[in-house]
Protein backbone atom coordinates (compact mmCIF):
# COMPACT_ATOMS: atom_id res chain seq x y z
CA UNK A 1 0.00 0.00 0.00
CA UNK A 2 1.25 3.26 -1.03
CA UNK A 3 1.97 5.48 2.28
CA UNK A 4 0.41 9.39 2.11
CA UNK A 5 2.03 12.03 2.00
CA UNK A 6 1.11 14.54 4.97
CA UNK A 7 1.26 18.33 5.54
CA UNK A 8 1.64 18.92 9.10
CA UNK A 9 0.83 22.21 10.55
CA UNK A 10 1.76 24.14 13.35
CA UNK A 11 -1.57 25.71 15.22
CA UNK A 12 -0.53 28.78 17.28
CA UNK A 13 0.22 31.87 15.09
CA UNK A 14 0.10 29.26 11.85
CA UNK A 15 -3.27 28.67 11.56
CA UNK A 16 -4.86 31.06 14.19
CA UNK A 17 -3.58 34.20 15.55
CA UNK A 18 -1.31 33.54 18.60
CA UNK A 19 -3.14 34.83 21.59
CA UNK A 20 -0.82 32.74 23.75
CA UNK A 21 -1.75 29.95 25.67
CA UNK A 22 -5.30 29.71 24.03
CA UNK A 23 -8.01 27.82 25.82
CA UNK A 24 -11.60 28.97 25.01
CA UNK A 25 -12.40 28.29 21.44
CA UNK A 26 -14.05 31.44 21.08
CA UNK A 27 -10.52 32.97 20.84
CA UNK A 28 -9.77 30.90 17.85
CA UNK A 29 -9.32 32.92 14.83
CA UNK A 30 -7.78 31.63 11.66
CA UNK A 31 -5.61 34.17 9.58
CA UNK A 32 -7.29 35.16 6.30
CA UNK A 33 -6.45 32.18 3.29
CA UNK A 34 -5.99 29.38 5.86
CA UNK A 35 -9.54 27.76 4.83
CA UNK A 36 -8.68 28.52 1.12
CA UNK A 37 -4.65 26.72 1.64
CA UNK A 38 -5.80 23.64 3.50
CA UNK A 39 -8.55 23.19 0.83
CA UNK A 40 -6.24 23.21 -1.90
CA UNK A 41 -3.55 20.86 0.34
CA UNK A 42 -6.29 18.52 0.94
CA UNK A 43 -7.76 18.31 -2.74
CA UNK A 44 -4.10 17.61 -3.92
CA UNK A 45 -4.04 14.63 -1.41
CA UNK A 46 -2.95 15.82 1.12
CA UNK A 47 -3.42 14.42 4.79
CA UNK A 48 -3.91 17.24 7.29
CA UNK A 49 -2.09 16.84 10.77
CA UNK A 50 -1.61 19.34 13.40
CA UNK A 51 1.44 19.30 15.66
CA UNK A 52 1.21 21.85 18.78
CA UNK A 53 3.31 22.01 21.43
CA UNK A 54 0.75 23.09 24.29
CA UNK A 55 2.67 23.38 27.60
CA UNK A 56 -0.39 25.31 29.05
CA UNK A 57 -1.48 22.11 30.25
CA UNK A 58 1.89 21.63 32.22
CA UNK A 59 1.59 24.62 33.21
CA UNK A 60 -1.70 24.72 34.60
CA UNK A 61 -3.30 26.80 32.66
CA UNK A 62 -5.66 24.79 30.86
CA UNK A 63 -6.87 20.86 31.09
CA UNK A 64 -6.05 18.50 28.16
CA UNK A 65 -9.52 18.11 28.08
CA UNK A 66 -9.48 21.57 27.05
CA UNK A 67 -7.06 21.14 24.30
CA UNK A 68 -9.11 17.97 23.16
CA UNK A 69 -12.10 20.91 23.12
CA UNK A 70 -10.28 23.22 21.18
CA UNK A 71 -9.67 20.93 18.66
CA UNK A 72 -12.96 19.49 18.37
CA UNK A 73 -14.27 22.79 17.77
CA UNK A 74 -11.37 23.91 15.35
CA UNK A 75 -12.50 20.73 12.95
CA UNK A 76 -16.03 21.89 13.38
CA UNK A 77 -14.97 24.83 12.02
CA UNK A 78 -13.66 23.92 9.20
CA UNK A 79 -15.89 21.15 8.49
CA UNK A 80 -18.15 23.11 6.96
CA UNK A 81 -16.07 24.55 4.61
CA UNK A 82 -14.89 20.77 3.08
CA UNK A 83 -11.98 20.70 5.42
CA UNK A 84 -11.38 17.96 7.57
CA UNK A 85 -8.21 17.91 9.94
CA UNK A 86 -7.14 13.94 10.03
CA UNK A 87 -5.11 14.45 13.64
CA UNK A 88 -4.15 16.31 16.36
CA UNK A 89 -0.92 15.48 18.35
CA UNK A 90 0.27 17.69 20.81
CA UNK A 91 2.90 17.78 23.56
CA UNK A 92 1.84 18.91 27.34
CA UNK A 93 4.99 19.37 28.55
CA UNK A 94 6.98 21.99 29.56
CA UNK A 95 10.01 23.35 28.21
CA UNK A 96 12.28 21.85 31.24
CA UNK A 97 10.25 18.48 31.31
CA UNK A 98 12.90 17.56 28.72
CA UNK A 99 10.47 15.08 26.63
CA UNK A 100 10.87 14.24 23.18
CA UNK A 101 7.74 15.39 21.85
CA UNK A 102 7.51 18.83 22.59
CA UNK A 103 9.29 20.43 19.21
CA UNK A 104 11.78 20.60 17.68
CA UNK A 105 11.97 17.21 19.65
CA UNK A 106 10.55 14.70 16.36
CA UNK A 107 8.28 12.43 18.37
CA UNK A 108 4.69 14.14 17.57
CA UNK A 109 5.88 13.76 13.84
CA UNK A 110 7.28 9.84 14.18
CA UNK A 111 4.17 9.25 16.09
CA UNK A 112 2.04 10.79 13.14
CA UNK A 113 3.72 8.66 10.55
CA UNK A 114 3.79 5.36 12.62
CA UNK A 115 -0.18 6.34 13.05
CA UNK A 116 -0.91 7.31 9.66
CA UNK A 117 1.16 5.48 7.40
CA UNK A 118 2.59 8.53 6.02
CA UNK A 119 5.74 8.82 3.93
CA UNK A 120 8.03 11.91 5.47
CA UNK A 121 10.46 11.88 2.87
CA UNK A 122 7.35 13.21 0.35
CA UNK A 123 5.65 15.44 3.20
CA UNK A 124 5.96 19.02 4.26
CA UNK A 125 4.85 20.82 7.49
CA UNK A 126 4.03 24.37 7.57
CA UNK A 127 5.13 26.45 10.38
CA UNK A 128 6.24 30.03 12.38
CA UNK A 129 8.45 29.00 14.39
CA UNK A 130 12.59 27.72 14.50
CA UNK A 131 11.35 24.70 16.05
CA UNK A 132 8.91 23.81 13.82
CA UNK A 133 11.23 24.62 11.14
CA UNK A 134 13.73 21.94 13.27
CA UNK A 135 11.64 19.34 14.05
CA UNK A 136 10.66 18.91 10.31
CA UNK A 137 14.23 18.81 9.26
CA UNK A 138 15.52 16.12 11.48
CA UNK A 139 12.75 13.55 10.16
CA UNK A 140 13.21 14.69 6.22
CA UNK A 141 10.14 16.68 5.99
CA UNK A 142 10.35 19.97 4.36
CA UNK A 143 9.54 22.77 6.43
CA UNK A 144 7.81 25.92 5.31
CA UNK A 145 8.53 28.78 7.14
CA UNK A 146 5.34 31.56 7.28
CA UNK A 147 6.00 34.76 8.20
CA UNK A 148 2.53 35.56 10.20
CA UNK A 149 1.66 38.61 10.66
CA UNK A 150 3.08 40.07 13.56
CA UNK A 151 5.52 37.71 14.12
CA UNK A 152 9.22 37.65 13.67
CA UNK A 153 12.36 35.85 14.37
CA UNK A 154 14.21 36.73 17.55
CA UNK A 155 17.56 38.68 16.35
CA UNK A 156 20.09 36.46 15.24
CA UNK A 157 17.91 33.56 14.82
CA UNK A 158 17.66 32.15 11.29
CA UNK A 159 15.14 29.25 9.60
CA UNK A 160 17.94 29.35 6.43
CA UNK A 161 19.51 25.94 7.66
CA UNK A 162 17.04 24.14 8.19
CA UNK A 163 13.55 25.52 6.37
CA UNK A 164 12.68 24.57 2.56
CA UNK A 165 11.53 27.59 1.79
CA UNK A 166 9.51 30.35 3.21
CA UNK A 167 6.81 32.24 2.57
CA UNK A 168 4.46 35.69 3.41
CA UNK A 169 1.73 33.96 4.36
CA UNK A 170 -0.44 30.72 4.97
CA UNK A 171 -1.88 30.52 1.18
CA UNK A 172 1.64 31.36 -0.27
CA UNK A 173 2.96 28.03 1.81
CA UNK A 174 0.40 25.80 0.35
CA UNK A 175 1.19 27.01 -3.21
CA UNK A 176 4.49 26.91 -2.41
CA UNK A 177 3.97 22.59 -1.59
CA UNK A 178 1.36 22.63 -4.22
CA UNK A 179 4.07 23.99 -6.79
CA UNK A 180 6.57 21.60 -5.36
CA UNK A 181 5.12 17.77 -6.15
ZN1 LIG B 1 6.28 16.56 25.23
Amino acid sequence: MERSRAVFLDRDGTLNVDLKYISDPNHIELYLGVIAGLRALQGAGFRLIVVTNQSGVARGYYTAADVDRLHAHLRGVLAPQGITLDAFYYCPHAPSDGCACRKPGTELLTRAAQEHALDLGRSFMIGNSRADMEAAHRVGVRGIYVRSPGFHLEPGEAVDDVAFAQAGSFREAAHRILETR
